[in-house]
């Protein structure tokens, strides 16, 4: 790669400036797209308004005055003409231009036009006239040191020079589509001769983007299906069955599915790589324990990773009463065990002696060897990247994969950005479930929640209260833990108890608190998004969420199903001080899948793209939802693809296969 420090003017300083931007080398340069560009074009006097920008060059007329204001203070006049039209120019604090203000000289002006003073306030002044046809600029998001301009410049000389070119769409494709050379379609997208050029850059380079993301999925697939070291295992299905039995509810039709599909996969020689996928409360830990159980049976360790040690515990308990009966081994293993069990227990784990390791992940991931890890389950998988899986030291066998979410997305789409995964979905719950009555109210009619509030206390239920953040600080308008703790002390601290937990408490106290929620000993626990995943407290009837327009729809949604987890009826109050037409729908549906969708629809990817990581996915320009028709396209186009390689046909593509050869890096 080409150091940046070759560039003309990059010093170590300008160096680690770009560093900041995450510009590395030459090559990270051109992928830095501008994120909007400015068409520079001669401003029609007669059609401005006051007040409208303005784009104007002429000639100078006279010497410019500097007029002093205050200390600091200091503002140039002058005056232009623009094709006879006289304009006066107000430039505030550069005062150090004034040299170069000569009567005569070329400039352009670009600024706020004051149509009644017929005066400009400039905010940019060039010495030179416009270009006889609209110039587009590119504009780059910068950091503090950097300006547009030597971005710009840096940038140009790199694409007025020697780069790596090289396009990863085969040549039928790019005749298909008559796509522009993807040299010039980088030189277009950061110096643009024209709109339209623009735009078929633009074109090439995010199809090519979503093009490649594709197929490196489906290539993966492929790549996992076919792993030699994938475990193939005789499972007692008949002790699986009793075990089913003797669960304390039936499973749901969907939850049986999936168990089903899973036990196929692990029977199967190919390796599982499965996405359970089912809305809050659908009951995925179930399938994941029963799945842990066939592993169990077939003698292999299981690991369940969960993202916050509040679930590692819950999950822990689950597994200890669920598997009471049951020889199975079970260990926890998070920040908070100690240094000499924590020995312990990677001890055991390499001799095989535990058979199910619950954690979160990074301590699951260090380093660990395991005698025979054969299922690793990672628990509200859209936290974490998918590919962070195999650091795990394993007797040369490649451990099958689960991975649950809680983020329901819409099939079609599922598929394309889960091009590599198998899909079991979750989507009725279970019966005898209420659905969660969702309001929302405004932060004026607070008096009536505290009124819903009591109701329920007085019935012995418990509440979530929820804030954005933790404690004070000058966003005023945002409420806090510290904050709401006090008034709902105030509100009802005599007769009920009140505690809070969020991220800055250490783990035991975060722990000791859940539990005695757990325990029914605190009424209302107030918190920041912590107890967002997973957290399972059946008696808990109500959650109130302060700021609701401050969270995504699928985080709201997360909240909400914290509450009616049982057979109680519960409720879910929207708090902001405005109306949103969006926490409006949540009033109206308690479908994750409809939420998904309605997210997807009128936000962009928003949350939803979190459940991948785009450091991952390599898409810098393109945009899984704006383009999602191109993204159809291209996916078709993949498989076809994928069908030409497997023909044999790959002679051309040898510079796509050893890409593609790379991906498996990923994985
Ligand atoms: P999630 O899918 O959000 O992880 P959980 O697995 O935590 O949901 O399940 C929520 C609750 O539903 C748990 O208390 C669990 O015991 C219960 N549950 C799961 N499956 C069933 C079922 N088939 N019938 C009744 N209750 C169930
Ligand atoms: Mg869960």
């Amino acid at each position: 790669m080409l150091k940046l420090e070759n560039i003309e003017g990059v010093g170590p300083k300008t160096a680690s400036l770009l560093n900041k931007l995450n510009i590395y080398n030459q090559q990270d340069l051109l992928h830095y797209y501008p994120y909007r560009y400015d068409v520079l074009k001669r401003s029609n006097l007669s059609e401005l308004v006051d007040g409208d920008r303005i784009v104007i060059d002429g000639k100078l007329e006279g010497q410019p005055t500097i007029i002093y204001l205050g200390p600091k203070l200091k503002k140039l006049i002058f005056r232009i003409n623009s094709k006879k039209n006289i304009l006066n120019v107000t430039l505030y604090n550069r005062p150090y231009l004034y040299n170069e203000l000569k009567c005569g000289r070329d400039v352009t002006v670009i600024g706020k036009y004051d149509k009644i003073k017929n005066t400009i306030i400039a905010s940019e002044i060039r010495f030179e006239l416009l270009p006889p046809n609209p110039k587009i600029e590119p504009i780059y998001h910068l950091t503090a040191g950097l300006s547009n301009k030597q971005l710009s410049k840096f940038i140009n000389t790199v694409i007025y020079g020697e780069f790596d070119d090289t396009s990863y769409i085969p040549d039928y494709l790019n005749e298909k589509y008559n796509f522009m050379k993807k040299r010039q379609a980088i030189f277009q997208v950061h110096a643009p001769s024209d709109i339209l050029s623009l735009k078929k850059a633009r074109q090439v380079l995010k199809y090519e983007e979503l093009f490649v993301y594709l197929l490196r999925m489906s290539y993966l697939k492929r790549h996992i299906n076919q792993d030699i070291n994938a475990i193939k295992r005789d499972i007692d299905k008949i002790k699986i069955e009793k075990f089913i039995k003797k669960l304390p509810f039936e499973l749901t039709p969907d939850q049986q599915v999936a168990v089903n599909e899973i036990i196929e996969d692990l029977t199967s020689n190919k390796r599982m790589n499965r996405l359970l996928q089912g809305d809050v409360g659908s009951g995925k830990t179930i399938v994941a324990f029963i799945a842990s159980y066939a592993n169990y049976l077939a003698k292999y360790q299981t690991a369940l990773m969960v993202p916050t040690e509040i679930l590692a515990n819950q999950h822990y308990e689950e597994a200890q009463r669920l598997f009471a009966k049951e020889k199975i081994n079970i260990a926890l293993l998070t920040s908070s065990t100690k240094a000499k069990e924590k020995k312990e227990i990677y001890e055991k784990l390499e001799s095989g002696e535990i058979d199910l390791i619950i954690g979160t992940q990074s301590l699951i991931q260090e380093k660990i060897k395991f005698n025979n890890l054969g299922l690793v389950i990672t628990d509200e998988q859209h936290r974490f990247g998918v590919n962070q899986r195999n650091n795990f030291k394993n007797k040369g066998i490649s451990p099958d994969m689960l991975s649950m979410s809680a983020t329901p997305i819409p099939r079609t789409y599922a598929l394309t950005i889960y091009g590599d995964l198998d899909i079991s979905s979750i989507k009725t719950k279970p019966i005898g479930r209420k659905e969660v009555i969702t309001y929302f109210k405004k932060e004026k009619d607070i008096m009536e929640v505290l009124e819903m509030m009591k109701q329920e206390l007085e019935q012995k239920h418990q509440i979530y209260v929820v804030a954005p953040m933790i404690e004070d600080n000058d966003d005023s308008d945002v409420e806090n833990v510290q904050a709401l703790e006090e008034k709902m002390t105030k509100a009802f601290g005599k007769v009920y108890k009140i505690a809070s937990v969020h991220g800055k408490l250490d783990t035991k106290e975060k722990n000791m608190t859940m539990k005695n929620f757990e325990a029914g000993k605190i009424d209302i626990l107030i918190s920041t998004t912590v107890i967002e995943v997973g957290v399972n407290v059946k008696n808990a009837s109500m959650i109130v969420i302060f700021n609701a327009n401050l969270f995504g729809l699928s985080t709201l949604h997360q909240l909400r199903g914290r509450v009616g987890r049982s057979d109680i009826q519960s409720y879910c109050i929207l708090i902001s001080k405005q109306v949103q037409e969006r926490l409006r729908f949540l009033e109206t549906t308690s479908d994750g899948f409809e939420i998904s969708e309605y997210d997807f629809e009128n936000r962009g990817e928003g949350d939803l793209f979190g459940i991948r990581q785009s450091g991952e996915t390599g898409l810098i320009m393109s945009n899984t939802r704006k383009d999602y028709k191109m993204m159809l396209k291209a996916k078709d186009d993949v498989e076809e693809f994928m069908d030409k390689l497997s023909n044999n046909d790959n002679s051309n593509y040898s510079h796509i296969l050893s890409m593609l050869n790379n991906t498996q890096n990923l994985d």
